[in-house]
């Protein structure tokens, strides 16, 4: 089992101005940051990452999305980090998120969900160089 995940939030989050409380709720949940930048994706960028989803109806929403403004990719460690973080975030649609999670109290849509997380420990290697070099992780 790995101890990784890649969490992002998303533009819509750091348009709301969310960046810090986001945080909170991770580093409470008893993650690490382990390496941590804002970027604005390009839209090359943005395809890549969800290369997995293009044959799905969503994809160009999403890419635009992603591209929409800048986002907070961090990679954090914690024990059984992928399903603890996909626990700590809720479901992918905030009206089907438990309470208490962060895509219930941030998120507007299922579409602008305020954050991502990894679905397995081999996507979260991925992920995570995805945005970070060995040596910009700590
Ligand atoms: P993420 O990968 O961002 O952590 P997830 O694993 O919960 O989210 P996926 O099925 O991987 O959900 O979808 C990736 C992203 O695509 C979602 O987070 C959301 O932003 C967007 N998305 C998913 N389903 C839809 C939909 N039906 N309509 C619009 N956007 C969607
Ligand atoms: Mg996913």
């Amino acid at each position: 089992m790995s101890n990784k995940t890649l969490a992002i939030i998303k533009p819509d989050a750091v348009r709301k101005n969310l960046v810090g409380q986001i945080i909170t709720k991770i580093t409470e949940a008893g993650f690490t940051i382990k390496g941590l930048r804002m970027i604005h994706l390009s839209t090359d960028s943005a395809k890549a990452f969800y290369e997995v989803h293009k044959e799905r109806p969503f994809y160009n929403e999403l890419v635009e999305f992603m591209t929409s403004g800048p986002c907070v990719p961090i990679a954090l460690e914690k024990e059984n980090a992928v399903a603890d973080y996909r626990k700590l975030i809720g479901a992918t649609d905030p009206a089907q998120a438990e309470e208490g999670t962060i895509r219930k109290l941030y998120a507007d849509s299922k579409a602008e969900n305020a954050v991502h997380g990894s679905d397995s420990d081999e996507n979260a290697i991925i992920e995570i160089a995805h945005f970070f070099s060995r040596n910009d992780l700590v």
